[in-house]
């Protein structure tokens, strides 16, 4: 498995869920796609590599990781929802408005305001998904 599926499946054991062979794999199809499928497409593509892990095990997993914050859901356009992952807790997207394009990028700036709303709500805060929306370059002309 890779680092970051591992380590996906080590927070799994240790909040008490067992990691199977079909969470092994849906964990390391959904690191290796970058995290950013819809349900289908990663049931899809599970289905592919262990044919004997079906659509509701794929749907189930994605509630739990869901769950513990470790994916979200994100919804473009009219489509099914995507999951992305929240890599080290966060993910930062900007979104043209124009042509739907999705640049990704990792420069976070969030840290100050975590600990401000964390504090003043008394929240314990795990993670964050950031989204500017706006024009891409191609779509300013
Ligand atoms: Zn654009
Ligand atoms: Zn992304
Ligand atoms: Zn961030």
């Amino acid at each position: 498995m890779t680092d970051q599926a591992k380590e996906l499946g080590n927070a799994l054991q240790q909040r008490g869920y067992r990691l199977t062979a079909a969470r092994q794999v849906i964990l390391e199809v959904l690191v290796a796609s970058g995290g950013h499928m819809s349900a289908d497409d990663l049931a899809e593509k599970v289905r592919q590599q262990a044919p004997g892990v079906g659509r509701m095990t794929v749907y189930r997993t994605l509630d739990l990781l869901n769950e513990l914050g470790f994916i979200r859901p994100v919804y473009q356009g009219t489509g099914a929802a995507h999951y992305i992952l929240l890599e080290e807790g966060h993910h930062h997207h900007l979104i043209c408005s124009t042509c739907d394009r999705v640049i990704e990028f990792d420069e976070c700036v969030l840290e100050e305001i975590e600990r401000v709303v964390g504090s003043r709500f008394n929240f314990q805060v795990q993670g964050h998904l950031l989204e500017f929306y706006g024009r891409c370059q191609a779509c300013q002309n």
